[in-house]
C-alpha cells in the first residue's frame, strides 16, 4: 500500500497518509487542504528515514508554538 508524505502549506508539519486513490488528504493539525505531495514509499524498510513530525521553520518536536 502506498504510504504518501505530505506536508502542510499552511502550519508547515509534516505527514504520512495511507490514501488509496484520490482520496483528499487534509492537514491532521490545522485540517487545512492547502497539501503539498511529497513523495510515497512503498514499502520500504524505513532504513535512514526520518519521519519529523515537528514545523520545518523551527526546530521544535511539536510545533505548538510556531503556528
Ligand atoms: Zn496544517
Amino acid at each position: 500500500m502506498p504510504i504518501f508524505e505530505y506536508k502542510c502549506a499552511a502550519c508547515g508539519i509534516e505527514f504520512e497518509k495511507l490514501v488509496f486513490g484520490n482520496t483528499g488528504v487534509s492537514c491532521p493539525e490545522c485540517t487545512s487542504d492547502n497539501i503539498v505531495k511529497k513523495f510515497s514509499t512503498f514499502g520500504m524498510s524505513g532504513v535512514g528515514k526520518q519521519t519529523s513530525s515537528g514545523c520545518s521553520s523551527c526546530s521544535s518536536g511539536s510545533c505548538s508554538s510556531c503556528k
